[in-house]
């Protein structure tokens, strides 16, 4: 297996206030305590699911309590242990509206086959989420904001994080690989080129919001791994730290450019 494979395993631990970092190395997750039941964003790869299981009862959570199951968008690693879990908890099960057809098997575009696996966790959503909607469970509302370009229903997502006195404003970047954004990859699963092209107009718009705390869609996107043993180190909040949000859609922008410079050689 190779280093970055579906259970290159992490602590869990606590990011701020009531959220919590209950991912893996090549996914991430976070598990929200909402007073009134938990909320899990991302389910990671379907082989990882004990591990995240696992990472929540670490925490002293159970995963009997979730209510909802929140997802970025709709590939097999941030959705794959949501179908089991929904049978498991009977929590209802929320995605980007576009991504609806991309989790209910009607065609695998959930990246399953580059992987070189076969994807069996199709499941039909509850909650087919719009730009601009709000997830409230007792105490925590999250924003949505359809940012398309690396799925079409890719959704970011912003909320208060509340540490006693002192309250950030997290959000997620919900997909920036461009990977999925190729032209063989669009042209193999029939995906308009109208995402990828909309994707500088959607990253300006992330820009204008302000970020306290980045939460990764991967580990890469704000250094979750460095940040977190830093953290552990120096008893100092290191994922409170305004310049991760602009530094991490510089970062996707820069990707994207390079991926257009490199569909013209
Ligand atoms: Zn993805």
């Amino acid at each position: 297996m190779p280093e970055h494979s579906f259970l290159a395993y992490m602590e869990p631990f606590k990011i701020f206030g009531n959220v919590y970092f209950v991912g893996t190395k090549a996914v991430s997750s976070h598990l929200i305590d909402t007073g009134d039941g938990l909320i899990l964003l991302d389910t990671g790869y379907p082989q990882a699911l004990y591990l995240l299981l696992e990472n929540i009862r670490k925490l002293g959570f159970s995963p009997y309590d979730i209510k909802i199951l929140l997802h970025s968008h709709g590939h097999c690693d941030h959705i794959g242990g949501t179908a089991r879990l929904a049978a498991l908890t009977g929590a209802k099960t929320y995605i980007g509206a576009l991504d609806k057809d991309m989790v209910t098997g009607k065609e695998d575009t959930s990246y399953a086959n580059e992987l070189g696996y076969v994807f069996h966790e199709a499941f039909t959503p509850d909650v087919l989420l719009q730009d601009g909607d709000e997830i409230q469970l007792g105490r925590t509302v999250i924003r949505a904001m359809h940012t398309p370009g690396h799925t079409p229903g890719t959704m970011s997502y912003f909320l208060d994080v509340t540490d006693g006195e002192k309250t950030c404003r997290a959000a997620m970047m919900g997909g920036s690989g461009t990977n999925t954004m190729e032209k063989p990859f669009l042209e193999r699963y029939s995906i308009s080129e109208k995402w990828r092209n909309n994707y500088p107009g959607v990253i300006a718009r992330l820009e204008k919001e302000h970020v306290d705390i980045v939460l990764g869609n991967h580990i890469e996107d704000n250094d979750t791994l460095g940040r977190y043993l830093k953290m552990k180190q120096t008893g100092e909040n290191t994922f409170i730290d305004n310049t991760a949000w602009p530094k991490h859609l510089a970062g996707c922008i820069r990707r994207y450019n390079t991926l257009l410079e490199s569909e013209k050689e």
